[in-house]
């Protein structure tokens, strides 16, 4: 059976698991199964979109175009899109780019919080961790990395959430911890936690570079980031990769806030077979989620 189901192949080579979706996984591991096994992502959600095109502005912005330009290529590049709001978007733009804390380099420097150089944008990186059951492999997509006055990298997640800062660093809490580790090995240093840089905090405009909102500081220190990766990850991995993802029911059941896509009767029917002591054996990953 395990060796038949697709799990088996997770983080293989050929299937490198997205350090996107290791939110999902840390949550609840049935969760993460369903959707790598159906290949259920986030969807075009309003907020996914936006946060793409914010993304996009901002790159656009710190490779030399003014805000306006950069929200115009941003809305061109995103095509028909009726989620998008370009005023909504331009507001974030204008507070993102009026705050020195987003510094180019040669832009002034705010006294209150020292030079800060964008150092890497949009950068794919890659990680291999060892593991009992084959190495495993990661990709990701790191937003930002900036160099502070400590001389340090810091590496920032954007978000453009609605969610407030605090529960977003729970939530992404081994993205951030595998990108920061995954971000040194490209950069040839080491890179520390810096947080989730939540954009949305811009659309309040130039207003924003007063509050410092907009930067939720990771409370990880490095070893934390390494402890997560190299010591809880690895585990997680082997346990779905055995066909036997926990089912891990919590506040994230709720589909219209985490979309889980197993909130039918099938991972609790599973959950509640294991919990009556049947051994679980029906309705189990392998013969309920694969192959129909
Ligand atoms: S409904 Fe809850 S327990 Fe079931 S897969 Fe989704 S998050 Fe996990």
């Amino acid at each position: 059976m395990a060796s038949q189901h697709g799990l088996s192949r997770l983080g293989d080579k050929d299937h490198p698991i997205r350090m996107s979706s290791l939110t999902a996984m840390a949550r609840c591991q049935m969760m993460f199964a369903l959707r790598y096994l159906k290949e259920t992502d986030e969807g075009s959600s309003e907020a996914a979109s936006t946060g793409t095109a914010v993304q996009r502005q901002n790159e656009l912005w710190h490779r030399g175009l003014d805000p306006e330009e950069a929200t115009k290529q941003a809305l061109a590049e995103a095509g028909v899109d009726a989620t998008l709001d370009p005023d909504h978007l331009l507001r974030v733009m204008m507070g993102y780019s009026s705050d020195p804390r987003n510094a180019q380099t040669g832009m002034p420097t705010d006294p209150r919080y020292g030079e800060v150089v964008t150092s890497a944008l949009e950068m794919e990186v890659g990680l291999v961790l060892p593991s009992a059951s084959g190495d495993i492999h990661m990709t990701g997509h790191v937003d930002f990395i900036r160099r502070y006055p400590d001389g340090r990298l810091y590496l920032w997640d954007g978000k453009h959430s609605k969610h407030d800062t605090k529960i977003l660093l729970w939530e992404y809490e081994y993205q951030i911890a595998a990108y920061t580790i995954a971000a040194a090995a490209t950069m040839g240093e080491p890179v520390y936690p810096g947080g989730i840089l939540a954009t949305r905090q811009y659309d309040k405009g130039p207003r924003a570079r007063t509050e410092a909102k907009p930067f939720a500081e990771s409370p990880k220190s490095l070893d934390d980031c390494k402890r997560m990766v190299y010591d809880f990850l690895p585990p997680m991995i082997e346990q779905i990769r055995s066909g036997l993802p926990l089912v891990q029911p919590g506040q994230h059941c709720d589909p219209n806030t985490w979309r889980c896509h197993g909130g039918s009767q099938a991972c609790l029917a599973v959950f509640d077979g294991l919990m009556r002591g049947s051994g679980g054996t029906e309705g189990l990953p392998g013969t309920f989620f694969v192959g129909d």
